[in-house]
């Protein structure tokens, strides 16, 4: 898995908004970034991570990605980026 600065540098990112009161988007190519402590976490991880669980170091995003939950305790604090190239 790449890292969190090897993330940001690799790829083009392109923010995309969403309501939280409809549900939140889910994508391979969907990440949130938190914006307490900067960390991007993949909406919906590669499969050979969907076992583990992934959260940013504030716990603001927790994303279960074999229930298919994402958990947003501010959304107001959240954005989301998708990838879009190398
Ligand atoms: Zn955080």
């Amino acid at each position: 898995m790449e890292t969190q600065n090897e993330l940001k540098k690799n790829y083009s990112w392109e923010q995309v908004g969403f309501d939280e009161t409809t549900g939140y988007p889910f994508g391979n190519d969907l990440f949130y970034e938190c914006q307490f402590c900067r960390q991007l976490i993949q909406a919906y991880p590669d499969k050979a991570d969907r076992d583990k669980a992934f959260e940013c170091s504030c716990k603001n995003l927790i994303i279960d990605a074999d229930a298919g939950r994402i958990f947003i305790s501010k959304p107001n604090s959240t954005k989301l980026y998708k990838r879009i190239s190398r």
